[in-house]
């Protein structure tokens, strides 16, 4: 990418970037910021995040191809706030077979009996590909802060289970995210910032519309009761582990248009900085190349098996 399209992708991204968290509030961040581009501006926003879709397409089979750097995507949200339809925007360009979409639910009985950081470290990556966390390690600061009867499940041993337990798991995020980057990974995370109403709206359209009954979850609205303690714990979350080998990007999510764009302008940053480029082939193997074709020419016509 030249260098004034770099400087202009990350001016673009600057609000929405945290790669310091200290002094991070979350409250400072609108979801339903769209950097003041409004619904008229949609029609133009679809034709960059199209472009960012083609640039990440290319981006990844050079990935594949050098096999030196893997990526990995961690996508955190409140309900509703639009993971998936943004992970299946983000991601339609690229081939299939260089993406691998992880979904964490409630952990399993055998996951229960590993550290928390396993299920996740089993799903991670090859190099030369990406790998997509939908929810991932963090909701164990998370979903497991705000459930307290979820850790007691967790079969810690009670001596280790203190007053400083969130504060420590999210050192060992840090350090595990430091060593996987330290290691060859780019690791970008977002945080889909919906609104409260704006999550109200969704759910009331998911039971007005049939074809979305679907997607409905009772038990999403109980957890709307929470959503201060949410808030919180992603505060806290965010500002202990963001680092500028492990951004976080807190991205506006009340317009679904607008947090496509800036996830895609997030990874084609981050991807523009790795030294992607196809593996050059070295003179040995070049010079048996002339050799090939003479063969391939000394074949005469294509035939065809029947
Ligand atoms: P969608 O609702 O769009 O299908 P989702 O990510 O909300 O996507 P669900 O199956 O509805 O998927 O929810 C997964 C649930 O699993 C979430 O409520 C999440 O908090 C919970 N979960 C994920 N990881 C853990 C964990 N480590 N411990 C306890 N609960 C977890
Ligand atoms: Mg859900």
């Amino acid at each position: 990418m030249i260098a004034a399209d770099r400087k202009l992708l990350d001016a673009f991204l600057k609000p929405y970037r945290v790669a310091d968290g200290k002094g991070f509030r979350l409250a400072k961040h609108d979801p339903g910021d769209t950097h003041g581009l409004r619904s008229e501006h949609k029609g133009q926003a679809a034709q960059l995040l199209a472009r960012g879709i083609e640039w990440l397409a290319e981006a990844q089979e050079k990935l594949y191809a050098q096999d030196r750097w893997g990526v990995l995507l961690v996508f955190q949200a409140m309900d509703a706030a639009g993971k998936d339809s943004t992970i299946k925007h983000v991601m339609s360009g690229v081939n299939p077979q260089g993406v691998h979409v992880t979904s964490f639910k409630a952990p399993s009985s055998e996951e229960l009996d590993h550290d928390f950081l396993w299920r996740c470290m089993k799903a991670l990556p090859e190099r030369g590909r990406i790998g997509i966390f939908n929810r991932s390690y963090y909701e164990e600061v998370l979903v497991v802060r705000v459930h307290r009867e979820i850790l007691a499940r967790q079969k810690l041993p009670p001596s280790l289970v203190g007053r400083k337990l969130w504060k420590e798991r999210c050192e060992d995020i840090a350090s595990v995210e430091r060593y996987l980057a330290r290691n060859g990974y780019l690791i970008l995370k977002f945080f889909l910032n919906v609104s409260r109403d704006e999550q109200k709206k969704r759910f009331l359209e998911r039971l007005d519309e049939p074809e979305k009954h679907w997607k409905f979850e009772p038990n999403d609205v109980r957890e709307r009761t929470h959503w201060d303690a949410y808030m919180e714990a992603y505060e806290d979350a965010i500002r202990r582990t963001a680092a500028p080998h492990a951004p976080w990007y807190v991205v506006p999510a009340d317009a679904k248009w607008f947090t496509r764009l800036v996830v895609a302008a997030a990874i084609v940053a981050g991807m523009d900085r790795l030294d992607l480029a196809f593996p050059a082939v070295d003179a040995a193997v070049r010079a048996e190349f002339a050799e090939c074709r003479r063969l391939l020419a000394g074949e005469g016509g294509t035939s065809r098996r029947a």
